[in-house]
């Protein structure tokens, strides 16, 4: 396995730094950012302005840079502001080799298709960037729609400080929650079957109704949200049991929900609990899944958003490309010396 720090500080005679755990330079003019994904696959993001309803872009360039890079390079993902590759380093040669030969060839591939480095700023896409900063992957900007985009988060953490409300926000996460319930109660009743994995989609449609009523979002919102989840859970799992005997009864399904309100002290007498107990248990397994998968989204406050935005404003570099028109600003370039410093390793 290769261990990310050492792959990213092979790289720094090249120019490239790491903030975090993202690893960020230029290479043949393209902004490029590299992230681990798993084990020793690594993504390469390549700035580009392409067309992101091209289907046949990354299929083309996956089936051309696998000729020359073999199975190493393995998924390819046109994400419209960059192309994404997902390569493989191995532990036979030196990870500098491999990266100059792996960058090279995509770098010569995109180029061959029209796709230049980009050019414009992925915050406005105005023309001219003057800096590089990582947005979700490496791009050219403007310095100043990055400072104004940190202004706005601070701008509106600050106007949900004052403005925002646990009260309407719980409101919304109850709306939200209810409307997620449904789709899981739906497929239900539709189908005659539980589907677990919908659990999932609770404390999502919770966070988003409470986003949307104004909220007050903060640390917590984040226990409200799933603490209101738990609940709504529990809600589906009563109505499956409700559903369980209209279907033993043959009843109406109000007639269930009030069969499954009588005997909620000895649903023993009439269903296997072990199964139960184990539907239950998904339904909470497949909700936390949920709160694992929109982790991200669920802790997207607005200070967070603060702080994201500033850290993001840490990896901002002058735009080579353009960099006379950095000189000019308000921030002096760094030496351009240090950017090409062997150490004599690699
Ligand atoms: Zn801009």
């Amino acid at each position: 396995m290769i261990n990310a720090n050492t792959l990213y500080s092979a790289l720094a005679p090249y120019g490239f730094e790491t903030t975090a755990n993202v690893c960020y330079g230029s290479w043949r003019n393209y902004a490029v950012s590299i992230l681990n994904a798993q084990y020793s696959i690594f993504q390469l993001s390549f700035a580009v302005r392409a067309d992101k309803k091209d289907k046949d872009l990354a299929k083309g360039l996956r089936a051309e840079l696998r000729q020359q890079l073999g199975k190493g390079l393995s998924t390819v993902l046109n994400l419209g502001s960059a192309l994404q590759f997902a390569y493989r380093f191995d532990g036979k040669t030196p990870l500098v080799d491999q990266f100059v030969r792996a960058a090279d060839a995509i770098a010569a591939a995109l180029s061959a298709h029209g796709l230049n480095p980009a050019a414009t700023c992925a915050v406005c896409g105005g023309g001219t960037p003057d800096s590089l900063c990582v947005v979700n992957t490496y791009q050219p900007v403007h310095a100043a729609c990055m400072h104004q985009k940190l202004e706005t988060a601070k701008e509106q953490a600050m106007e949900n400080k004052e403005n925002g409300s646990y009260l309407t926000g719980t409101l919304g996460a109850i709306l939200g929650a209810l409307v997620g319930s449904l789709i899981p109660i739906l497929v239900l009743i539709g189908t005659n079957v539980i589907s677990a994995f919908l659990y999932a989609l609770v404390p999502l449609a919770a966070m988003f109704g409470y986003r949307h009523f104004k909220g007050k979002s903060d640390k917590i919102s984040i226990v409200i949200v799933m603490l209101i989840s738990i609940l709504f859970v529990a809600i589906i799992d009563f109505v499956y049991l409700a559903h369980l005997f209209q279907q033993y009864f043959h009843a109406s399904f109000f007639q269930g929900l009030s069969l499954a309100f009588q005997n909620l002290g000895s649903l023993d007498q009439w269903f296997d609990t072990g199964v139960l107990t184990s539907d239950i248990l998904k339904s909470l397994l497949f909700m936390a899944l949920g709160i694992v998968f929109s982790w991200g989204y669920l802790t997207k406050t607005s200070s967070a958003e603060v702080k994201t935005t500033a850290t993001l404003l840490e990896t901002m570099r002058p735009n080579p490309m353009f960099s006379q028109d950095y000189a000019q600003s308000e921030n002096p370039a760094p030496q351009q010396s240090q950017q090409f410093f062997w150490n004599g390793q690699g």
